[in-house]
């Protein structure tokens, strides 16, 4: 398959003003008319005439529109990436009207027939007739191309584990923010892959240092008032595991993200201590197997809930909180081009899902599977907050959710769970969304909801 089978049109809202070019445009190349009934795309806004969605095919990779026709009339095209619809053999049922969670395939009242997006054959006429650039071709390759002559700042031939989650995430992180850095990593899985050294030689290009698992945010507060000092604006980097994050080193991020020091942290969260034996930590989730949380006839895997480090940040009035996940890369990429201007004012905190295939029990190729079914299910929303606003933004929201079994079957060290706990876990999850859903714009508009403090 080409990289053109992961086409899709990526929506900027901030960039549109809903002129509704884009709908005439589309309506225009496909029936001649400049009818909205005609366009297979759709500009959505809200209450307060801000513009923040569109309903468009995305052309997904696995379409559930396809997997539900029962005439066979909906089919992915490799080479295109579109999704195809065949008018002669389509039955009119309209369930793909209704399976399509983007509100993608319509039906055309004026024809009588669904329609959806083609690509108007490689060139969409609502992305052209954009004038604003709020609509934009892309495909899984634009990643690369944009990114790709950053230069890697990591040597080959490092000392990760097959398959190893914390180098991708090294790797990308320094090649988007570049050699003006200072990195700190502290005792974790990121340092024991050669960050930090190995044989006298360190596996980074930049300057590195090893701070305790207790004081990573406090020295890099000292290192970043230095360079004020003597005036070189030069980025602040913690790459720190969930370990020295949310439990040893949480005494001196806290008190880092109270006083608003300038650096970005980010956690590397996999969910305990990896390289010292797979312990439990305050991140591991509820019915996890770890060393310390063990299977037998007493316990089954942990019985506490993980700590919502991302969201204890935002209540530290960070300027700006994410999450991450690796298997949604661009959606990293453009959280650490905010992070890095935020951190000129202030922390920037980013907590990234990491599945480790060691201390998990899944196979290395699993590895983006793991990533993308998690946040499919809903097991790790993605989201940012950002002071300015003082509200939370989903930027993958998953309003269909698949069921926690989906993700939790993959990975090993849930696999002694019974249905009582994956009863459970899906309800934590649910809740979880719930939580975070009161931060949103609509949540913190209600009374009830509104989380005095923050961003205020
Ligand atoms: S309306 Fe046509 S394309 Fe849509 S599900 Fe029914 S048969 Fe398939």
């Amino acid at each position: 398959m080409t990289g053109n089978g992961y086409r899709t049109i990526a929506f900027y809202p901030d960039r549109c003003d809903g002129c509704n070019l884009c709908v005439e445009a589309c309506a225009e190349h496909h029936a001649g008319s400049k009818e909205a009934v005609h366009s297979r795309i759709r500009v959505c806004g809200d209450e307060e005439g801000r513009y923040t969605g569109i309903a468009l095919c995305r052309q997904c990779s696995m379409p559930r529109c396809a997997m539900n026709c029962p005439a066979g009339a909906l089919s992915k095209d490799p080479e295109t990436g579109v999704v195809c619809w065949d008018e002669e053999k389509c039955v009119g049922c309209l369930l793909c009207t209704l399976t399509c969670p983007y509100g993608g395939i319509v039906f055309n009242a004026a024809s009588g027939r669904v329609m959806k997006c083609d690509f108007c054959g490689g060139r969409p006429a609502c992305v052209e007739a954009c004038t604003r650039g709020a609509l934009e071709l892309k495909r899984g390759a634009d990643l690369y191309n944009a990114w790709g002559d950053l230069e890697d700042l990591v040597v080959p031939g490092i000392s990760a584990c097959l398959g190893c989650n914390s180098e991708l995430l090294l790797r990308h992180t320094l090649r988007r923010i570049g050699p003006n850095v200072v990195l700190a990593t502290p005792p974790g899985c990121i340092a024991g892959v050669g960050a930090v050294g190995v044989n006298g030689k360190t596996a980074v290009k930049t300057p590195v240092f090893h701070p305790l698992l207790t004081n990573t945010a406090s020295m890099l507060a000292g290192a970043r008032r230095y360079y004020n000092r003597i005036g070189r604006d030069v980025t602040m980097l913690a790459l720190g595991g969930d370990g020295g994050t949310a439990d040893v080193g949480f005494q001196s991020l806290s008190g880092a993200a109270e006083r608003g020091e300038q650096m970005i942290y980010i956690c590397v969260d996999n969910e305990g201590y990896m390289n010292t034996g797979v312990q439990r930590s305050g991140t591991t989730p509820f019915g996890a197997w770890t060393s310390t949380t063990p299977v037998g006839s007493v316990l089954r895997g942990k019985t506490r809930e993980a700590k919502p480090l991302p969201l204890l940040m935002v209540m530290h009035n960070c300027e700006y909180v994410a999450t991450a996940c690796t298997a949604f890369m661009e959606d990293y990429y453009e959280k650490l081009e905010k992070a890095i201007e935020a951190s000129k004012k202030g922390m920037a905190y980013i907590h990234v899902f990491s599945p480790c295939p060691t201390g998990w029990r899944f196979p290395p190729g699993k590895l983006i599977e793991a990533g993308r079914k998690a946040v499919q299910t809903n097991i790790v929303p993605l989201w940012e907050f950002e002071l300015k606003t003082g509200r939370i933004r989903f930027t993958y929201p998953v309003d269909d959710p698949l069921p926690v079994q989906e993700y939790l079957s993959l990975i090993g060290k849930f696999r002694h769970l019974d249905e009582e706990q994956i009863r459970l876990i899906q309800e934590q999850t649910e809740r979880k969304i719930q939580i975070l859903k009161a931060f949103t714009k609509e949540g913190r508009d209600g009374d009830e909801t509104r989380v005095e403090g923050v961003g205020s």
